[in-house]
């Protein structure tokens, strides 16, 4: 298994704020958050970077995305807006390198890009 940040959280060897956990995937709250709400969504199942997703990428970002937006909905934010991010290596300003998708809400959030 890998050892970043987020696999400790998984083995509860650091806190974590977490909102979701099920057998594929956790989901917490963001360290350092970019928006009133700021979860991540992190599988269990050990990938660098979504480069690294072998051919069940489509399951295994599905099920991130799918968790994201029944978080939005079981919240209450589903219908006024929230952003789905996945970082991918150095331009992208990726820093944990086990795949995560942000999901941010609570706020019109700004425009992305360079
Ligand atoms: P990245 O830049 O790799 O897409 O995102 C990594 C995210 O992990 C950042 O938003 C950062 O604030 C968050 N993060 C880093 N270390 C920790 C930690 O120890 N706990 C939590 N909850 N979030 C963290």
């Amino acid at each position: 298994m890998s050892d970043t940040i987020f696999h400790k959280i998984i083995r509860r060897e650091i806190p974590a704020d977490i909102v979701h956990e099920d057998e594929h995937l956790i989901a917490f709250r963001d360290i350092a958050p970019q928006a009133p709400v700021h979860v991540l969504f992190v599988p269990k199942q050990d990938f660098a970077t979504l480069n690294d997703v072998n051919e069940d990428a489509a399951v295994v970002v599905g099920r991130l995305a799918t968790a994201a937006a029944r978080y939005a909905k079981q919240e209450g934010f589903a219908e006024n807006g929230y952003r789905i991010v996945m970082n991918c290596n150095g331009d992208a300003g990726q820093t944990v390198f086990q795949i995560h998708l942000h999901l941010l809400a609570g706020a019109p959030l700004g425009r992305f890009g360079t």
